[in-house]
């Protein structure tokens, strides 16, 4: 497989760092082609603005949405996302590895995604009219491809359990992995989690370096989260809300998983 590795850390030594050259190595040892945007040593521009159109806006004002579909049907974006888009159409696996911060991604990946998925590409894809809503959740550019986070969190498993104050990690990492990854069409593979990274010694990293081992060689068979697709029946068009026979009387992110 190719697998794109979108890492963000900015500390080479540190365990993200450690894991992040565990995965590459171990993947290449497995015959797999590797590429990795390390977006800290990249020194990745996290902010979308007016500077990443070529040339400028095209009207008076910087529009974000309407200047990024002109960027991206003219190729007129800067190179750095254009050669983002590029890894992104070469992979068939896609892993975003990153520590917790405030319970989500470091700004600098937050805007990697802010700035890759372009209008076009990330979004604004396939027919949008009162029968259908676009290409996205379960289609899209990215559909065929699977995705999966590796997250290091300084909290306990528990938590981030049911009951936890900080909520369930699967809802922390829903608008990631449903709103990021699912959106434009990624099979999503189960997050693998990493909790508690103040205690980590010799013998704990062994055992999490084999679990990411065992993970890593699952990338091509694990089923992915069953999130329903927009376009398959479940949902109502162009309310996008599901159907009152689907998950009756369940709400909230789990009613939009099957
Ligand atoms: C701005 C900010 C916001 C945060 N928000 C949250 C939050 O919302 N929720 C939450 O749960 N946590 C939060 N944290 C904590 C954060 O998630 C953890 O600090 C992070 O996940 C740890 O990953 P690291 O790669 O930085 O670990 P490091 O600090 O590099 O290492 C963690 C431990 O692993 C050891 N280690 C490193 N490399 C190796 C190795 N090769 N072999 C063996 N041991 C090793 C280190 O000695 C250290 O003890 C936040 C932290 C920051 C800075």
């Amino acid at each position: 497989m190719n697998v794109l590795i979108v890492y963000a850390h900015p500390e080479a030594q540190s365990l993200n760092g450690a894991l992040k050259d565990f995965t590459v190595s171990h993947l290449q040892a497995a015959g797999h082609q590797v590429q990795v945007s390390d977006l800290y040593a990249m020194q990745w521009k996290a902010a979308f603005d007016a500077d990443d159109i070529v040339g400028g806006p095209q009207g008076q004002r910087f529009d974000a949405s309407r200047d990024s579909q002109y960027a991206y049907a003219n190729g007129l974006q800067s190179a750095d996302i254009a050669a983002e888009q590029d890894k992104l159409r070469w992979a068939d696996m896609v892993i975003f590895q990153f520590p917790l911060w405030w319970f989500s991604m470091p700004a600098i990946m937050k805007g990697w995604f802010d700035r890759v998925y372009a209008y076009g590409f990330g979004y604004g894809v396939g027919e949008h009219s009162d029968a259908r809503w676009g290409d996205r959740y379960g289609e899209g550019t990215l559909a065929g491809k699977r995705a999966m986070l590796v997250v290091t969190t300084g909290g306990w498993e528990s938590h981030y359990s049911a009951r936890g104050i900080n909520g369930p990690i699967d809802d922390i990492l829903f608008p990631i992995q449903h709103g990021l990854l699912f959106y434009p069409g990624f099979a999503v593979l189960p997050p693998l989690v990493i909790y508690r990274t103040s205690r980590m010694d010799q013998a704990r990293y062994a055992s999490v370096q084999q679990e990411l081992a065992q993970r890593l060689d699952r990338l091509a068979t694990m089923a992915p989260i069953p999130y329903r697709a927009q376009n398959h029946g479940d949902y109502l068009i162009p309310a996008l809300t599901l159907k009152e026979d689907v998950a009756a009387g369940q709400s909230g992110f789990a009613a939009h998983r099957m």
